[in-house]
């Protein structure tokens, strides 16, 4: 990649004043004082310095967020705060996006990266990547509803018709008179307002939607709503 661009995502300024700090010459690739910021540089098998600092530049970036409501999953828009908005300007500078789509009023895990191989992976339909999300329900979740969750409910995207894949239905609880359940819904695909079409197809509501977690991966219990916090090598070896 180019120089100016890996000093740029490391935190060093914009490409302008990156620039400005290549003609001071103090930046050194490989022991060797450079001004050019086209050139060509390996983050993996450069040595790079900053005024005798070494830049510690990672490619790729993930995070975990817990997603809260009023915020929507898209790298920008005009009318809502966007989960890019709350990162700190300094986690936004190698472009991360958001790893599929949470409803604006469903909380929870999303994961953010600029990993485009894994977005692929884990969005992919082939992949069946399972999603674990908590669910209030207005209605009383029966065992016929578990049943029909597990052989798969047609829904109707755009006037074509699918059924979804097999998913798991577990009631928590089951508030009587309320007439409310609290339940555990697990799918392998993330179609437009899935769990929420699936809950509706049942006859009833969902009134309340987080996800828990996205195939191995699970929500930091400890990351309260809107805040984020990197992956761990671990965490992201669970997606991969
Ligand atoms: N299913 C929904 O209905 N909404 C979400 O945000 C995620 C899954």
């Amino acid at each position: 990649m180019r120089l100016d661009k890996l000093l740029a995502h490391s935190g060093l300024g914009t490409r302008k004043e990156v620039k400005k700090l290549l003609k001071k010459k103090i930046v050194e690739v490989n022991d060797e004082v450079i001004v050019n910021p086209k050139t060509h540089v390996d983050p993996e098998t450069d040595s790079i310095k900053v005024g005798g600092e070494s830049i510690d530049y990672q490619e790729f970036v993930y995070f975990m967020l817990n997603k809260p409501q009023g915020v929507i999953s898209a790298t920008e828009d005009h009318v809502h705060e966007t989960v890019l908005d709350l990162l700190e300007p300094q986690d936004s500078l190698q472009e991360p996006h958001p790893v599929g789509r949470l409803d604006i009023d469903t909380e929870g895990l999303l994961v953010l990266t600029n990993d485009g191989k894994l977005t692929h992976r884990l969005l992919s339909p082939k992949h069946h990547v399972n999603k674990k999300y908590f669910a209030e329900v207005e209605g009383v979740v029966t065992e016929d509803d578990i049943q029909t969750f597990k052989e798969g409910i047609t829904l109707v995207d755009e006037h074509e018709e699918f059924v979804t894949m097999p998913a798991e239905l577990v009631v928590l609880k089951t508030d009587k008179s309320a007439k409310t359940s609290k339940v555990e819904v697990i799918i392998q695909e993330g179609k437009f307002h899935q769990v929420k079409r699936m809950v509706r197809a049942v006859g009833k509501e969902v009134i309340y939607l987080k996800r828990l977690s996205m195939g191995d991966l699970e929500l930091d219990p400890k990351l309260e709503l809107g805040a984020y916090r990197p992956l761990s090598k671990e965490e992201i070896d669970l997606l991969n």
